[in-house]
């Protein structure tokens, strides 16, 4: 960011800046109650999406009524307005754009979010434009990169702006991250009165990543190297903030948040690096027996969330997964999508599954996870009453489709984070499931190499395991 340019904006454009603030506040209030549109990139700030000016009876949808978290990054400057220029005479907005992309990149791989910019080529957006694009989105957080500029050429550094006291805790999730990451200097967190950011109806930080005023910093911000630690550190903040949150759960009353009527996707990333292997769909007698092998030989204990019919097919296996430690969760009775079926024949999918996994295993599990982990608000509220946990995964390795070994490797790798709950499948899926056996053996050194301990997903989400009552 650079002090030409108009980060605090004084009297003139006041009045027109409150206008349009309630212009901005109107849209979202109204747009939250319908359903949002997932075309890609930002909503037009001029037409109202489709659906809203009917009368919302049929398809309203609830502001949270929805399973994964929505960032919009935000590169700083761009199009007539450059931003700072760096020793080198490199443009700040460059600079935001291409480490804006790659943060982009590894939020849309990461099956926790949804991602948008408020910018992907070299334009000029008013600030306030910048923020209303993420409320009519109701975004989740909104992160703005940019790097810092200084007189002094001596000045180096990361530091993290805040406007209101609800952005603080993303702003330390990031300040924690980005400095240490880079090796540069920790210039904290600050407060101030951002316009892009006391536009935004959620928790918004802006990044300034480092001086571009710096030689050394320059070069180290403009080399590939250093965007790609900036947009790994960046993309790990954002995450172990929303890891505590709800998706949604900001235009929320706080009751409604501690309810517990939310979807697990990972546990803290704050105890450790552990994470959860998890297997759906079983069990069988093919894959899941090579599985446990596995896992035994290993000493780890996984989690299988198993489907009703093939424990009723397979009592033997279900019995040896629990006689040999592992969590246990109902994953359906026999795999529908949830969204399609009436709320009793959602209930009956569960409470079957439930009731033949106590009559099998001695116990009911109180985990579950919905088929194609796809779930809407009422049936996660009404399964939330049944003492079950609702989790999903953070690492998709897409095992059932047939990939191979390396190319699920290549998605761990990808997606792993401290906290995260690996998903793979125990029976069913394309060519058998070949992969995932071979895959599970490479996963367990690789991560233990780099220091990972497995954990079932009860231990990593700290819930009790109902077989030991
Ligand atoms: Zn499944």
């Amino acid at each position: 960011m650079s002090h030409s340019s108009s980060r605090k904006r004084k009297r003139p454009v006041k009045t027109m800046y409150l206008l349009l603030m309630s212009f901005v506040v109107l849209m979202g209030v109204r747009i939250a109650w319908n359903t949002i549109s997932s075309a890609a990139g930002p909503i037009p700030l001029t037409s109202a999406p489709s659906g809203a000016s009917q009368t919302g009876q049929s398809d309203s949808v609830h502001p949270d009524d929805r399973l994964k978290f929505r960032i919009v990054i935000d590169a700083g400057h761009g199009g007539k307005d450059p931003g700072a220029t760096g020793v080198s005479g490199a443009y700040e907005k460059e600079f935001n754009l291409s480490l804006a992309e790659r943060i982009h990149k590894r939020l849309e791989q990461d099956p926790m979010f949804e991602v948008r910019m408020t910018r992907s080529d070299d334009r000029f957006i008013e600030l306030e434009d910048r923020a209303a694009i993420a409320n009519a989105w109701n975004a989740d957080a909104f992160v703005s990169i940019h790097g810092n500029t200084f007189h002094d050429p001596a000045v180096t550094g990361t530091e993290i702006l805040y406007a209101g006291k609800s952005s603080l805790p993303l702003a330390q999730a990031l300040q924690e991250q980005v400095a240490a990451a880079l090796g540069i200097r920790d210039r904290g967190v600050k407060q101030g009165d951002y316009v892009v950011l006391s536009a935004a109806h959620m928790p918004a930080v802006i990044v300034e990543t480092g001086y571009l005023t710096h030689p050394e910093e320059e070069s180290m911000l403009l080399s590939d190297e250093g965007q790609e630690r900036a947009a790994q550190a960046i993309y790990e903040g954002v995450k172990a903030y929303l890891s505590e949150q709800t998706p949604g759960g900001h235009a929320l009353g706080a009751s409604h948040r501690q309810s517990g009527n939310k979807i697990h996707f990972n546990g803290s990333s704050k105890e450790g690096k552990r994470v959860a292997l998890t297997f759906d769909d079983g069990p069988d007698k093919i894959v899941t027996p090579q599985i446990l092998d596995i896992l035994k030989d290993n000493d780890i204990q996984a989690t299988f969330f198993m489907l009703g019919n093939r424990v009723q097919a397979n009592p033997d296996m279900a019995k040896r997964i629990a006689e040999e430690g592992h969590a246990i969760g109902n994953h359906s009775w026999a795999h529908p999508k949830f969204d399609d079926i009436s709320m009793e024949d959602a209930l009956k999918e569960i409470e079957d599954t439930q009731q033949l996994l106590e009559d099998t295993i001695g116990y009911r599990p109180n985990l579950f996870r919905p088929p194609y982990g796809a779930l809407q608000q009422d049936k996660l509220d009404r399964i939330a009453q049944m003492n079950l946990a609702v989790v999903n995964w953070t690492v998709d390795t897409m095992d059932w489709s047939g990939v191979s070994t390396e190319e699920i490797m290549k998605l761990v790798r990808e997606q792993i984070y401290p906290g995260g709950i690996v998903l793979q499948h125990s029976a069913g899926g394309k060519n058998g499931l070949e992969n995932t056996v071979e895959a599970l053996k490479q996963m367990i050194s690789e991560l233990r190499a780099e220091g990972y301990t497995f954990v079932t997903v009860s231990e990593l989400l700290h819930l009790p395991k109902p077989g030991d009552s």
